[in-house]
């Protein structure tokens, strides 16, 4: 990673004093050197060590403990297996949240990596490998190092800062229970602390090591999960007339999402994805079956979308089957809002990204149709999140196996960079709030 102590200095000799006050990419540089090796060391033991959503008990006992010996006093157990401290600074400043996610994936692991994972568990009924496949071990680690930086200069810091290690970001490992972040935040996280701000990472397969990534407004999907139930009227398969055939139905439905994403909805103006991942109905070939079942997910950028496309996706249900003499019934869940970063905060955040990254490795993404439950700290108080680049120099990252891949790899470089683009944004953030 290239620091640009140039530019640093060019911005101490020109900036205001809010800016000014910022902290500067050297002692941010020092932080994160002195603090590598145990980047390291956390980050493999904990890749070692996955454990699935709802299940991070290990995980979050290291990081209870660790934050112990900073001389925090950690609240545990939150939504299950969430860990948060407070760690309240020496000045008066603005008061932020950053939050780690802790959650590993039901992957068997394909690096082969000497460190790489051997942990198998029982996800939904299936017996699975388990892997930090979406690099959830990365974003402890960086966090506990950033909480390590931040504590050690607790009389000079501004303001407060909230660590939240969040579980089961990919949502819980048995089916119809909340995503972590939801859980943690109904379970009264913010009762007694208020953020200003709050900020997020994710290391990302799809960017070069030393590159970060970040995009002013709509970042990540919303993401829903929805389920169709269609139920008509079995019969003989030779005698269609005598009942009510829900599979063609299903078909039709399905095709009219399609018809209507494509016909009725402005996508020049905003995306999209409607996709049904499974579509169940019957036992033999020459029945019709009384009922259909898909389920699928739908992914929006804007909440106003989101519930239009709602409303005409259940419309269509609803006309379609009365037209066949059928029924059926949607239902739609919310797994996480859309990532949107606060336009003024991402203006705000992007020197201290260009300081620790250089101004030339940080790039503006493109929409991401994936999606990230930090939307739900993000939709309570201004949010930042931003992608750190992890496939390794000499890989096309458009070619490198992507997060959720068994053979997702991290360069390791990835921890450093991480926690220098946090601690860099996150100082310079309460340093500014404490000018005021
Ligand atoms: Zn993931
Ligand atoms: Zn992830």
């Amino acid at each position: 990673m290239k620091y640009r102590s140039m530019g640093a200095l060019a911005c101490l000799l020109l900036a205001v004093p809010a800016v000014a006050q910022a902290q500067p990419a050297g002692e941010v540089r020092a932080a994160v050197q002195a603090a590598t090796p145990q980047l390291q060391a956390w980050r493999r033991d904990l890749h070692q060590h996955p454990e699935l959503g709802g299940e991070e008990r290990r995980t979050a006992d290291i990081v209870a403990r660790q934050l112990r010996a900073l001389g925090l006093q950690p609240r545990t157990g939150i939504a299950g297996t969430g860990v948060a401290a407070v760690l309240k600074g020496g000045r008066p400043g603005p008061k932020i949240l950053i939050r780690a996610d802790m959650d590993a994936l039901p992957v068997r692991e394909e690096t082969g990596l000497p460190y790489a994972s051997q942990v198998t568990a029982s996800y939904r009924g299936q017996q699975v490998g388990v892997m930090h496949a979406c690099g959830h071990d990365a974003h402890v680690a960086i966090l506990l190092g950033v909480a390590q930086a931040l504590a050690a200069r607790r009389d000079s810091l501004p303001g407060g800062v909230m660590f939240v290690f969040q579980p089961a970001e990919e949502g819980p490992a048995v089916a119809g229970a909340d995503f972590g972040a939801k859980l943690m935040l109904d379970e009264g996280l913010l009762r007694d602390f208020q953020p200003d701000a709050a900020f997020g990472l994710h290391v990302w397969a799809g960017l070069q090591v030393g590159q970060i990534g970040y995009k002013a407004g709509p970042l990540l999907a919303s993401a829903d999960e929805w389920s169709l139930t269609v139920t008509g009227k079995q019969t003989h398969g030779s005698r269609p007339w005598d009942g009510v055939d829900p599979i063609t139905v299903g078909a039709q439905v399905l095709l009219g999402t399609q018809s209507m994403i494509a016909r009725q909805i402005n996508i020049a103006q905003t995306p999209v994805v409607l996709t049904a991942g499974q579509f169940n109905s019957g036992v033999r070939f020459n029945i019709i079956p009384d009922q259909a079942t898909l389920v699928g997910t739908l992914r929006t950028f804007d909440p106003k979308v989101r519930e239009d496309v709602i409303a005409r996706f259940d419309r269509i249900a609803t006309d379609y089957a009365h037209a066949a003499g059928a029924s059926a019934v949607l239902k739609v869940i919310n797994n996480a809002p859309a990532t949107i970063n606060d336009p003024a905060l991402s203006a705000k955040v992007r020197p201290s990204l260009e300081k620790v990254a250089g101004a030339d490795k940080v790039v503006e993404m493109p929409l991401q149709t994936i999606a990230e439950d930090f939307s739900q700290f993000a939709n309570r108080v201004p949010g930042f999140y931003f992608l750190v680049g992890s496939t390794g120099v000499g890989i096309d990252p458009a070619q490198a196996p992507a997060n959720h891949s068994p053979r997702f790899l991290l360069d390791e470089a990835a921890l450093a960079n991480g926690m220098a683009a946090m601690l860099q944004v996150t100082t310079d953030y309460l340093e500014a709030g404490a000018a005021r």
